[in-house]
């Protein structure tokens, strides 16, 4: 099973990719992990990254495709994977098909959980207090920004993949059950 899902920024996208890994047995594949990561070992990329991640702000396409190709010859990833947080852009997206043809693989589904803003807004907050503010940017101004790169330049994504026949939508504000449940329906259907 090879998935995407997608989503505003606190839509609940780790916690349903979680489910996913656990029901399908596949790696969770997240971008926003490995750039952590990044920043934590003080790699040449993770110092790169911090700044603008510490914004709210996108890390260039080239430097996410590249984690995202090398991660897919990974061993655990060759019976599947689910991408969370990647791709980003209509760029990353055409980039993720060139790699995945490459390859010789293709997509069973992009998810995209719905959520309102203003109910993402809270959960960051709620997050941001469980968490003790480890993240960065786990603040409501540096969310109001990711909402609005959000907007701008990955909503876009939901019409391109509509367009290639793999969109399936699903509403993300219901119980975190209840989205578990929607998803393994319309991934079964
Ligand atoms: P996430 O954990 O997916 O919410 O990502 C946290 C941050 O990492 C984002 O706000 C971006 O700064 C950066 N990031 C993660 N994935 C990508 C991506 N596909 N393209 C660009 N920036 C990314």
């Amino acid at each position: 099973m090879r998935l995407i899902i997608m989503g505003p920024p606190g839509a609940g996208k780790g916690t349903q990719a979680q489910m996913l890994i656990e029901r399908y047995g596949i790696p969770q594949l997240s971008t926003g992990d490995i750039l952590r990561a990044a920043i934590e070992a003080q790699t040449p990329m993770g110092l790169e990254a911090k700044a603008i991640m510490a914004r709210g702000d996108l890390v260039p396409d080239e430097v996410v495709c590249g984690i995202v190709s090398e991660r897919l010859d990974d061993e655990d990833a060759s019976k599947g994977f689910v991408l969370d947080g990647f791709p980003r852009t209509i760029a990353q997206a055409e980039a993720l098909d060139e790699i995945m043809q490459e390859r010789g693989i293709t997509l069973d589904g992009v998810l995209v959980l719905n959520v309102d803003a203003d109910a993402l807004i809270e959960r960051i907050k709620a997050r941001a207090e469980e968490t003790g503010g480890a993240r960065a940017d786990d603040n409501v101004e540096v969310l109001r920004n990711r909402l609005a790169v959000y907007a701008e330049q990955t909503e876009p994504l939901i019409a391109y993949y509509k367009k290639q026949g793999n969109l399936k939508s699903v509403d993300g504000m219901a119980s975190i059950e209840e989205v578990t449940r929607s998803i393994a329906e319309v991934l079964e259907k």
